[in-house]
């Protein structure tokens, strides 16, 4: 990211806001913004190959990660949108660790995203990479553009995507009996 570009850009917007730029509170803003912008869109220089692609192979029934946190910044507002995230997937060969699967959700949240788009990714990285029988992605989201602004609603947003066995309705139930469960 430029930096530099950045700062100016954050010291434009102030000023646009009607704020003073050399006030005490103010000095250090622009520098933070910019990096604080670099950190919040590092998932652009992931590569989801790269991070699956430590897998190992064990015979395994479906795998179930739930409440994988994540914060990511909506394309429409460049607010945050943040939740949880609940992953399944039935290996046909691979498995992967958990350490992994938080760092694939990292690498499409920390963009400019859709909460839509990034559900998708995910189950389509997981299907593509690790070819299992099946990928279930559930986002559970709070979108701060919704509560700040607009309908000012503090509504849950659920997306999911389903790939291979889970358009299976028994294949599906056993995933969310499984999130269910609180073991
Ligand atoms: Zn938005």
């Amino acid at each position: 990211m430029d930096k530099d570009r950045m700062k100016q850009i954050t010291r434009d917007l102030l000023e646009v806001i009607g704020e003073n730029t050399k006030r005490e509170g103010l000095r250090d803003t622009p520098r933070r913004v910019a990096d604080m912008y670099a950190e919040l869109t590092e998932g652009y220089s992931m590569n989801p190959k790269e991070i699956l692609a430590r897998e190992w192979n064990e015979v395994t029934g479906m795998v179930v990660a739930k409440d994988i946190g994540f914060f990511s910044l909506c394309e429409h507002h460049l607010l945050p949108f943040h939740g949880k995230v609940h992953i399944g997937y039935i290996p046909s060969r691979a498995v992967v660790g958990l350490s992994k699967l938080v760092r694939l959700v990292d690498c499409f949240s920390k963009r400019l995203q859709l909460q839509e788009r990034m559900t998708k990714q995910l189950a389509d990285a997981l299907n593509e990479n690790l070819h299992p029988y099946g990928v279930v992605v559930v986002v559970q989201a709070r979108h701060l553009c919704m509560e700040m602004r607009g309908v000012k609603s503090g509504a849950e947003i659920v997306t999911s995507e389903i790939r291979g066995q889970f358009k299976k309705f028994e294949t599906r139930n056993e995933f969310f009996e499984m999130l269910r469960k609180d073991v």
